[in-house]
This record gives C-alpha cells, sequence and structure tokens, in this order.
C-alpha cells in the first residue's frame, strides 16, 4: 500500500461518519501521487498525515431566544485547518445541514483553494446548524451575536479571518462584526464581506461569480471560444449564482436556468437577473415567483431535472453534491462543453469520472471559485493598509489572479503527465506551496 493510500484509509478508520470528509480527501490524495514520489522526504515527517488533520477544531453552542421567547440552541463551529502560509481563512456557513464532516471538507478544499490565488492566506472554515430561512431579522442579529460571542476568542485580523458563504451574506457579515468590535474594542479587518461604509471593498460581493466566469472565460479563450451566443444554466441563485449569471449574460450568452432548493425556473428567452434579484436579494422569497412574474417561463418543483436541460456551460453554484454521476452524464449527453464549480464539491466522485472521461473542460471549485476568497484577501491588504481601491482596480486584480490560476493548474497537469485534469493540476499547484511551507516550519 502506498503513504498516500495508507494516509486515506487511516483518516476514514480515525474520523468515521464524516462521509464528506472523506470525499474531499479522497479527491485530494489520489491526485497528489506525482508530488508524493518526488518528495520521499515527506513521508519521514508525516506531513500528509499532518496536512489532513486540523490544526484546530473548536465546537461551542449558540443559545439565543426567538420571538416567541423561546430559548433555542444551535451548534457552531470553526476548523483551523492549516495556517502555513497565512492566518486561516475561509467563511461561515448557516445551514441546518451543517456538521462536522461538511465544515471539515470545506475546510480543507480552502487550504488550497486558498494557496491558488498565489496570497497569503491559510484554510478554515465554519458556521452552525442554525437555519436562517424564516427568520426576523431580529431572530438572526440575537443568534449573529450570540455566535460571535464565543468566536471572537478564537479569531483577529492576524489569526483567523472569517468571511460569508451559504446563509452568510452582508446582513450577518454586519451583526457578527458589530458584536466582535463591541466584545473586543478593535475596529480592524476581522471578517471579510464587511460593508463599504465599515472598511469592505468594492467587488467582494461579486467575486465568486465573477471570478468563476474570468476562469472560465480564459479555459475558452485557450480554446479560441468565447461565451457569446453560449447557452447557460446555473444551480443555485444565491450570492455566487446571481454574479455568475450577470458577468455571463454581460458576454453574451444566455442563462436559461436556475434554482433554489425547492425547484428550478427554465425561461428559453434568457433568466431576468432583475427578477431574480428582486425575489432572493430583496425580498428573500423563492425562486417559484419568478414564473409568476415573466411571461414564457417554467417552474418546476425539484432541482435534477435541471441537468437535464441542453447546454454549452453549466455552472452548479448551490451546494455539495449537486450533481451525481447520472446528472453528469445527462449534462455530456446534451452537448455540455463546459463545466466550472462555483460551489464547494458541487460534483460527486461519480460525476467527477464521467466529466474527465468525456473530454470536456471540467474547472474544479478550488480553482474556479477561488475568486471570493482571493478578494477577500484585497480587503485584508486595504483594511490593513487603511486604503480602499476603486471597482476597476479590484476587479482587474480579481481577473489577473483568476486567468493565473488557469494557467498554473493547466502547466501544472502538463507537467505533472496529466494533461487537461484540471483537477490534479489544482490540487498538485495548491499543495506544493504548502508542503513547502510545512517543510520550512519543522515538525508543528
Ligand atoms: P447563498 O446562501 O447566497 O446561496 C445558496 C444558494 O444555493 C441558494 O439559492 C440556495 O437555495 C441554494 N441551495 C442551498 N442548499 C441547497 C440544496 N441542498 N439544494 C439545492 N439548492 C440549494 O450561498 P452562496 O452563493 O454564497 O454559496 C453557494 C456555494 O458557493 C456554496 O457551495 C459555497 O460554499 C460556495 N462558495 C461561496 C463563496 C462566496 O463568496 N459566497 C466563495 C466560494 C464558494 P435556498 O435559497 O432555497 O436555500
Amino acid at each position: 500500500m502506498s503513504y498516500l493510500e495508507r494516509v486515506l484509509e487511516n483518516l476514514k478508520k480515525n474520523n468515521p461518519n464524516e462521509p464528506e470528509f472523506h470525499q474531499a480527501a479522497t479527491e485530494i490524495l489520489t491526485t497528489l501521487a506525482p508530488v508524493v514520489e518526488k518528495h520521499p522526504e515527506y513521508e519521514a515527517v508525516a506531513l500528509l498525515e499532518r496536512f489532513v488533520e486540523p490544526e484546530r477544531v473548536v465546537m461551542f453552542r449558540v443559545p439565543w431566544v426567538d420571538d416567541k421567547g423561546n430559548v433555542r440552541v444551535n451548534k457552531g463551529y470553526r476548523v483551523q485547518f492549516n495556517s502555513a502560509i497565512g492566518p486561516y481563512k475561509g467563511g461561515l456557513r448557516f445551514h441546518p445541514s451543517v456538521n462536522l464532516s461538511i465544515i471539515k471538507f470545506l475546510g480543507l478544499e480552502q487550504i488550497l483553494k486558498n494557496s491558488l490565488t498565489g496570497l497569503p492566506i491559510g484554510g478554515g472554515k465554519g458556521g452552525s446548524d442554525f437555519d436562517p430561512k424564516g427568520k426576523s431579522d431580529r431572530e438572526i442579529m440575537a443568534f449573529c451575536q450570540s455566535f460571535m460571542t464565543e468566536l471572537y476568542r478564537h479569531i483577529g485580523a492576524d489569526t483567523d479571518v472569517p468571511a460569508g458563504d451559504i446563509g452568510v451574506g452582508a446582513r450577518e457579515i454586519g451583526y457578527l462584526f458589530g458584536q466582535y468590535k463591541r466584545i473586543r474594542n478593535e475596529h480592524v479587518g476581522v471578517l471579510t464581506g464587511r460593508g463599504l461604509s465599515y472598511g469592505g471593498s468594492l467587488v467582494r460581493t461579486e467575486a465568486t461569480g465573477y471570478g468563476l466566469i474570468y476562469i472560465t472565460q480564459e479555459a475558452m479563450k485557450a480554446r479560441g471560444d468565447s461565451f457569446d451566443g453560449k447557452t447557460v444554466i446555473i444551480s443555485g441563485s444565491g450570492n455566487v449564482a446571481i454574479y455568475a449569471c450577470e458577468k455571463a449574460q454581460s458576454l453574451g450568452a444566455k442563462v436559461v436556468a436556475m434554482y433554489d432548493s425547492d425547484g428550478y425556473v427554465y425561461d428559453p428567452s434568457g433568466i431576468r437577473l432583475d427578477v431574480i434579484k428582486e425575489i432572493k436579494e430583496v425580498k428573500r422569497g423563492r425562486i417559484s415567483g419568478y414564473a409568476d412574474k415573466v411571461h414564457g417561463s417554467k417552474y418546476n418543483e425539484g432541482c435534477k431535472g435541471m441537468w437535464a436541460i441542453p447546454c454549452d456551460v453549466a455552472l452548479p453554484c448551490a451546494t455539495q453534491n449537486e450533481i451525481d454521476g447520472q446528472s453528469a452524464a445527462l449534462l455530456v449527453k446534451h452537448g455540455v462543453k463546459y463545466v466550472a464549480e462555483g460551489a464547494n464539491m458541487p460534483s460527486t466522485l461519480d460525476a467527477i469520472e464521467v466529466f474527465q472521461k468525456s473530454g470536456i473542460v471540467f474547472l474544479p471549485a478550488k480553482a474556479a471559485n477561488a475568486g471570493g476568497v482571493a478578494t477577500s484577501a484585497l480587503e485584508m491588504a486595504q483594511s490593513s493598509g487603511r486604503l480602499f481601491w476603486s471597482f476597476e482596480e479590484v476587479d482587474k486584480k480579481l481577473k489577473d489572479i483568476m486567468v493565473n490560476i488557469y494557467h498554473n493548474i493547466d502547466d501544472a497537469a502538463r507537467e505533472f503527465g496529466r494533461e487537461g485534469d484540471y483537477s490534479a493540476g489544482a490540487n498538485i499547484v495548491g499543495f506544493i506551496k504548502v508542503a513547502e511551507a510545512m517543510m520550512a516550519h519543522g515538525v508543528v
């Protein structure tokens, strides 16, 4: 049994009941063989065993009072996974499905994603099984304040800088920041995704979605292709999905379908993003309302059917494991040419295999959605330098970062004999930098 196989087997044995964590670790470790073979010294210092073990896992209770006066209790998490190349950085997710396995898979992915940006940020992730859906503003605030009343002692502008993720947007970041500032009496860049009036960066809201389109555009350019005239489907209708849609449309693509967790809308004449924004960003409503407003569109219960819609480009931007092997096969059968992951781990291992065997362009999450965290790092740079860059400046930096990521993963895939395999390319490039830093730090 190889070193990598042993590490993976022990990980599964030592972390039972964590299927998402196993899945992410399998996807990563099975592509690192060429690097590990080149560096036998890694095994002697148990580098991989340390790489897959979080530096610190914080779990805590989050008590809060709902509008009826009932005391409610949720679970809170922060996994500080790896700080070899910089302070822990990664979002907070508020969703009822959150558990340790999900936070650990996200944290492990985040280490390599952050490394790929070329910026000095380590990997972390956190969140809660709190469900923001249907809660009043006061309940959201009460929850966020209680969450931060524990989290504040573990984070800091040079230690660990959380951001948003599913269920955590501008409103939640505002309440979390307000509580941090109150407790610590410090106005520092301890969270990213902050509002523009209190230290946020332009483009952060758009960054993940825009970045996803920039990297896909670069992959297209390398093939003499472009977004112009392409038919696109996008899962989700949250932060990442909305801004991916906006940028794709601005480049001449026609987005024909989007979804939320209840069902999808199909609009053959092209999704009207103003309507989606009104429903999802302003009213916090359901996407089903789109069909009532836009003539010629159709709402369908359930999400899976969306992957059967013929398209050139598929952008999964909702959640993990939303595309299984069967859905991947349908996409390929109906002519998809590019799949770029806006969400984290949206494709199952079976789906990835289908995409790779079919020869389509598959851009994995840790490269394709790195624009969000990259712009968070730009927000950190502006905070510590007391600077405020223009929209154009930040957007240009974001685009340059995404273009670089594409070429770095493309080059690495070629160098290691896996041409066109961007999963391997991304894992290898991300890992090499982290491994070098870990070697330099000794056994810590
Ligand atoms: P949001 O909360 O803004 O939006 C999430 C969207 O996905 C909503 O439309 C939601 O529907 C849908 N969704 C959530 N769970 C499911 C499910 N089980 N089935 C179907 N649809 C679902 O989150 P973000 O847009 O911020 O995040 C989306 C993805 O992108 C996540 O995987 C996240 O980790 C990843 N990501 C986000 C970054 C960021 O900067 N925000 C950065 C990098 C990655 P509903 O409204 O019904 O809940």
